[in-house]
This record gives structure tokens, sequence and C-alpha cells, in this order.
């Protein structure tokens, strides 16, 4: 991926969040959006949200289970702000479920036309797998999830 696909992803994030910030859906701060195996569901995601979310997210542990997200921390993500599609799409609020359906259509579209637009191969699967995939990076390293600022899941944008 160039640096200028990065900024796509990045930029057809932006339009995501504006998105939802009109849909206006409730979060309770529960947390268990990335509590995966306890509330039942699995985050999938492309090959291009990967790869910008291995680009700037924190260190983690390998291997990475499938039944929750490494980059929760004390109810906390640690990756917000290159957090894939479905982490954004995903609140609670059953008024919310038919909108949050149709903005995860549209724009896992669009992201699957920027791929092809760009030569990128395409593939979409559980987050554990890509993580799971990726070359380790040191825990210890300078940016630790210690050092990495903590945004409150409930701050949605
Ligand atoms: S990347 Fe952040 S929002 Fe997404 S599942 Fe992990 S902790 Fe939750």
């Amino acid at each position: 991926m160039t640096l200028a696909d990065h900024a796509r992803v990045l930029a057809l994030y932006t339009e995501v969040d504006a998105s939802i910030a009109a849909a206006g859906p409730k979060c309770d701060s529960s947390g268990r959006c990335c509590r995966f195996k306890e509330y039942g569901h699995t985050l999938f995601i492309s090959n291009l949200e990967a790869e910008v979310l291995l680009a700037s997210a924190p260190p983690f542990e390998q291997p990475v289970s499938r039944d929750f997200c490494p980059f929760q921390v004390e109810n906390l993500c640690t990756a917000r702000d290159p957090r894939p599609l479905g982490c954004r799409v995903y609140f609670c609020d059953p008024s919310y479920q038919n909108t949050g359906n149709e903005i995860t259509e549209t724009y896992l579209r669009r992201l699957k036309e920027l791929a092809d637009a760009s030569g990128l191969p395409w593939r979409y699967a559980p987050l554990h797998e890509f993580l799971n995939e990726a070359e380790p990076r040191s825990v210890h390293s300078s940016k630790t999830a210690e050092n990495t600022t903590r945004i409150p899941l409930a701050v949605r944008t």
C-alpha cells in the first residue's frame, strides 16, 4: 500500500465517522464491542484496514486470541485513530442497527473499490488472523501500550 492509499483509507474513515455522528447512536461504555467471545461476535476487517491499523497501533503480544482485541486495555481502545471500520460502526444501541449495517455496507464497498482502483489485493478476514500474521514487535519498545494515549471507547466522534 502506498502512502496515498493509506491516506485514502484514513480519509474514508473520516467520512465513516461523519456518517455515524449524523446517525447519533448511543454508547453505554460497556466495552463489549471489543470482547468478542464474551458477546458472541467476530470483528472482520480487510487487508487495507489491517495495514493501516498495524502501521500505528501499539505493540501487542502474539499469538492473538480470537476472543478479544489486544488493543483494548482497561476498557479503553489504545488504537483509536487507526481502528478499523467495524470498530467505528459498532454500537449496541438497538435503534441504530439497521443504519449501522447500511453504513458498513456502504464503506466496505468503498474500501473494495479503493483496493481495485489501486491494484491492491482484497482479503476480508477476522482481526486476529491479520494480527497473528504481522511481524512481531516488542511490547517493550518505546511505543508501548503504557505510554500510548488511551481513549475511552465511549468517546465516539
Ligand atoms: S481496535 Fe480498539 S475499538 Fe477496535 S476492537 Fe480493538 S480495542 Fe476495540
